[in-house]
């Protein structure tokens, strides 16, 4: 062909489903010599569903879903349109909720009937009993729930907790399935940088260990926010590494916009993460970008 070599390798990548915004985008993906990816909705589909439902403190499981579905029905979260659409599966229509919150990497608050009701991370609203942030409480109510997230995290599955007042009325366990190709792309990413590619989750460190195994990574950066993820983004880099970070969320963006390379899933991922990328993801088929990177670089040569 006569095109070229930039344009060229654009429009392969193209082909194999990456959409390079441009040359120097193109020269970012080629110069990326370390791979950070989120978890939900990268590495996994970012489908959960509602698989366990465990009532606790005399709830039962028809009053436990529902009043989670209510305080989470005003949410976009992955999590919350999976525990509204449970609640609908047996037939619950979630009550109206009012002053609605949502606290990225928490959770979702709301009043529900006249209750103040959380629905959220384990660690962060039940505390932890390592002393970690939050209330550390010795209540049995608390510990049982404690017991039964960790429980469900061990089995890789996201733990959330549900609470009616200052009580955990249950915890919910979702699952969310593997992207077909998932540890080929890690494993290609891997080769291609020379290092281990890095987990960024704001899940718990035992469901994130759990699915990063399944996948082949090894290094797993877990509970972080979306400022957390932008620092291990830096400090990656401050120690010499050209970052290609992987994300799919609006809470991924500022980890993104601080990489040196931003690559954003085209299907699942929002808006804010594809407009911060410099590549596109479009059938979110990850093995596909390590093809690209491996085009990119080849362009490079071609031209330097
Ligand atoms: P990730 O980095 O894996 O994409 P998020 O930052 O979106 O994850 O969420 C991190 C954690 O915050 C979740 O695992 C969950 O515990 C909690 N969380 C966030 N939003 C919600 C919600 N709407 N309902 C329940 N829990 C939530
Ligand atoms: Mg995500």
């Amino acid at each position: 062909s006569t095109m070229p070599p930039l344009l060229a390798s654009i429009a392969n990548a193209g082909r194999h489903g990456v959409l390079v915004k441009s040359a120097e985008a193109l020269e970012r993906l080629a110069a990326a010599d370390a791979v950070a990816l989120d978890k939900t909705g990268t590495l996994t589909e970012g489908a959960p569903r509602v698989a366990d439902v465990l009532p606790l403190g005399g709830e039962d499981r028809a009053s436990l879903l529902a009043l989670a579905a209510a305080a989470e029905r005003p949410s976009e979260h992955p999590i919350a349109r999976a525990v509204v659409a449970a609640a609908r599966e047996e037939g619950l229509e979630p009550a109206e909720a009012r002053d609605f919150s949502s606290v990225p990497g928490e959770g979702v608050r709301a009043v529900v009937g006249g209750d103040r009701v959380a629905v959220g991370s384990p660690a962060r609203l039940l505390g932890r009993a390592d002393g970690g942030p939050g209330t550390v409480t010795a209540d049995d109510a608390h510990e049982r729930a404690r017991e039964e997230a960790e429980r469900l995290e061990a089995q890789g599955r996201t733990a959330v907790v549900v609470l009616r007042g200052d009580r955990p009325a249950g915890v919910l366990g979702l699952a969310d399935r593997m992207r077909d190709g998932a540890a080929a792309a890690v494993a290609a990413l891997a080769a291609r940088t020379g290092r281990p590619p890095v987990l960024l989750t704001g899940d718990a460190p035992a469901a994130a260990r759990r699915t990063a195994e399944e996948a082949g990574i090894t290094e797993v950066e877990a509970g972080l926010l979306p400022e957390d993820k932008v620092a291990r983004v830096r400090a990656m880099e401050d120690a010499g590494a050209r970052v290609m970070m992987i994300g799919d969320g609006v809470n991924d963006a500022p980890a993104l916009a601080a990489a040196h390379t931003a690559v954003a899933m085209g299907r699942s991922g929002s808006d804010l993460s594809r407009r911060t990328a410099d590549a596109v993801v479009v059938r979110d088929e990850l093995e596909a970008v390590a093809t690209a990177a491996s085009l990119a670089r080849r362009a490079r040569r071609l031209v330097v």
